[in-house]
């Protein structure tokens, strides 16, 4: 269990890295009546689409979206990903959001349905009920080393008997976990330290306590103040914690997803495929156990289905058999909610010789519900320029982000989000405090957007290669 903690805390990690852009982005900015506000939630313009998208939300929350998927059209950078964010995190901070290119589907590792079922499985989580039971109130100390007497345990813990499981108290080291009320205290022995011994356990850490198999759980260091407790020893100290503090961790659950279980799983990779990302092929009778674990888990009371978000971008790139495996995929009682985004109109079907909208097949348009998204007014623009500055720390002036606002209605606006960074840089580079209007403009000749960077090779061409 605390393996799966720790997994979900690195996979947390991960996913803040890889869709930083997107960082500002906490929700769709929608009022109870489901009316997008202008600027919410890091949320800025693109009203229908986000009235549509809360629509959407609704009929997630309904259960009435099983079997369809929501298309968001529109061109480069106007908002696609961050809508499907947003959906994303209006349906819960647990939610897991799975993001990709349809292009990355296609490599040589990987076959495609294989790459296209572990997205899908990263979109679903799967929220483990803490099986360990949460004395209130209870505090840990260690004196390893240290044992604490006879006479002392017996004078703490005399009236109540040690969990079962739990081995009487070895020499080289003891637990003692107490209750605040200090009704009961435990003394714990060498088995104990042994299973803690992993989990690197310190005094005055706050551990969570599984009577019945005297497994302990870390979850985290006790706060507040201390003092000292004679009756067990001069080295047991009593920590007294907030109520809500320990109410909240008695609620502790590990939210981790289908394909993370998966990688620990699979023998071949080894749960360190999770950060390398590097996870080949999972046997499919790995995944057999885990879903029929699961299910037995659900029956059991001890785990919830949580169905994410898996937005897969670039969509015209997908093949007619890609196609083929969403159309199954979609009817499964697990699937994630499927957003798929493109900015390219009429085009052929990858793998056939037919043309449709978006380059997708006629059966799959048919499930979907399509929302568009239109290009940012300058306002729109600035205000989301703005929104970004905060998000990255960085001060600017005034005149500067008139600038930047100014390059991004003439380029584009992921160009001008990222040169809020590069300036920053160069603002610290001349040991200045506010980025200005020269750290931008500076920037700017360094780094080409798209239109100079074409100019440049329209003008230069005969010196590349062909
Ligand atoms: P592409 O088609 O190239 O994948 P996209 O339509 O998915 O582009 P995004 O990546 O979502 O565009 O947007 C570009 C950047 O602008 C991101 O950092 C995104 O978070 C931000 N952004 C876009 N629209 C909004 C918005 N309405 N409010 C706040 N931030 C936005």
């Amino acid at each position: 269990m605390a393996e799966l903690k720790r997994l979900s805390e690195s996979r947390d990690l991960t996913r803040i890295e890889r869709i930083g852009a997107h960082s500002h982005i906490r929700g769709l900015g929608l009022d109870s009546s489901l009316e997008a506000r202008d600027s919410s939630e890091g949320m800025v313009g693109q009203l229908p689409a986000r009235r549509a998208a809360g629509l959407i939300l609704q009929l997630i929350r309904q259960g009435k979206i099983a079997g369809r998927a929501v298309l968001l059209a529109g061109q480069p950078g106007t908002g696609k990903t961050a809508l499907a964010m947003g959906i994303a995190k209006s349906l819960g901070a647990e939610t897991p959001f799975a993001s990709v290119a349809a292009s990355e589907l296609f490599s040589l590792d990987l076959s495609k349905t294989e790459a296209l079922t572990q997205a899908f499985r990263r979109s679903i989580g799967v929220r483990i009920k803490e099986e360990a039971e949460i004395i209130e109130g209870e505090v840990v100390e260690i004196s390893i080393d240290r044992p604490v007497s006879a006479a002392a345990a017996a004078a703490g813990g005399g009236s109540s008997a040690a969990p079962s499981g739990v081995t009487a108290a070895g020499k080289t080291g003891r637990l003692t976990l107490k209750t605040t009320d200090m009704e009961t205290v435990y003394e714990l022995g060498g088995k104990m330290i042994e299973a803690l011994g992993k989990e690197k356990v310190q005094s005055g850490d706050v551990v969570a306590l599984d009577k019945a198999s005297g497994k302990v759980t870390k979850l985290g260091r006790s706060i507040g103040r201390s003092r000292d407790y004679d009756a067990v020893g001069p080295h047991t100290k009593f920590v007294k914690c907030p109520e809500g503090e320990l109410q909240k961790r008695k609620e502790v659950v590990h939210c981790v997803t289908l394909h993370e279980i998966d990688v620990i799983n699979s023998r071949t990779q080894g749960f360190l495929a999770l950060f390398t990302g590097d996870t080949g092929e999972i046997r499919a009778e790995v995944r057999e156990q885990i879903d029929t674990k699961v299910a037995e888990w659900r029956e059991e009371g001890k785990a919830e289905i949580v169905p994410g978000v898996l937005f897969i971008d670039e969509v015209h790139m997908l093949d007619i058999e890609c196609f083929s495996f969403l159309n199954r995929a979609l009817e499964n009682d697990m699937a994630p909610i499927l957003v798929i985004a493109t900015n390219r109109g009429i085009t052929s079907i990858r793998g056939t010789n037919y043309r449709s909208p978006h380059g997708i097949p006629p059966d799959f348009l048919d499930r979907l519900l399509i929302i568009t998204t239109q290009p940012y007014t300058e306002d729109d623009i600035r205000k989301i320029l703005d929104i970004r500055c905060d998000e990255e720390d960085v001060e600017m002036s005034a005149d500067a982000k008139v600038l930047l606002t100014k390059i991004g209605v003439e380029t584009s606006l992921r160009y001008a989000i990222h040169l809020i960074t590069s300036a920053a840089l160069a603002c610290q580079k001349r040991k200045g405090k506010i980025v200005e209007m020269e750290d931008i403009s500076r920037v700017y000749q360094l780094f080409l957007d798209v239109k100079r960077s074409t100019q440049y090779l329209m003008e230069y061409q005969s010196q590349y290669m062909f």
